[in-house]
């Protein structure tokens, strides 16, 4: 095995909310967007642990019988802007019989990366704008390429949860037919912690957290 090296925030084992099942998940570090919303800002600057491809997938197997019914989530920061360590990875974990999806913002297209992984959990960032163009350009090479999508989006009251807004992911589902689930997520403020650590203002911190009555609100019209 060619031994890549990536920066590497954490690896986390036992996430039951990044995909299917139990799940390893892998904090890329660097990010090109700065979500008001970010759960993860600590992933923002490069710095990271550099870490050898053979020393991870060593680290993940070692987990291997836990995540049977799951698999890998390459998450971060943005796994795309490393793109050949985490082709290389999860081609590793294929040999080992280990599947693995890629939570994306979906502006870095890498034709290879989306090929060889076992799927995208995309997340729609439509609170302050329209869906950026590299977006739909990301969700045509899926729909090529027939990769099984998740769509997320996070859900801020009173900033993208107006009919307007649901309407651009009502619109995306319909058009593009990888879209197998939406899964909206309330916005939360566990992360304020952070922030203060960081000694970085937090851009929502004004904004409510969304409640399930939120999410049962905009899930009844996305699916009128
Ligand atoms: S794309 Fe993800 S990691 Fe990057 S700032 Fe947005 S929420 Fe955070």
């Amino acid at each position: 095995m060619e031994n890549y090296k990536a920066r590497i925030d954490s690896v986390y084992n036992g996430s039951a909310v990044d995909g299917k099942g139990l799940r390893c998940v892998v904090f890329f570090t660097g990010c090109n967007m700065r979500c008001g919303f970010c759960h993860n800002p600590e992933t923002w600057t490069e710095k990271g642990t550099e870490t050898e491809l053979n020393e991870l997938v060593r680290k993940i197997k070692r987990y291997k019988n836990y995540i049977l019914n799951g698999g890998v989530t390459l998450s971060g920061g943005e796994p795309f802007l490393q793109a050949e360590f985490a082709r290389a990875l999860v081609n590793a974990l294929h040999v080992e019989g280990i599947s693995s999806i890629i939570e994306t913002n979906g502006l870095i297209l890498d034709e290879e990366l989306i090929r060889v992984c076992d799927g995208i959990r995309l997340d729609i960032k439509n609170q302050e704008s329209d869906v950026d163009k590299r977006v739909l350009k990301f969700l045509d090479k899926c729909e090529e390429l027939d990769k099984e999508v998740t769509m997320t989006n996070v859900l801020v009251p009173s900033l993208n949860d107006s009919k307007e807004k649901l309407d651009i992911l009502k619109r995306l589902k319909q058009k593009y037919t990888c879209i197998k689930e939406l899964k909206l997520l309330a916005y939360r403020k566990l992360c304020t912690s952070k922030y203060e650590r960081l000694k970085i203002p937090f851009p929502y911190e004004k904004y409510e957290e969304g409640t399930k009555k939120d999410l049962d609100k905009a899930y009844a019209y996305l699916n009128e």
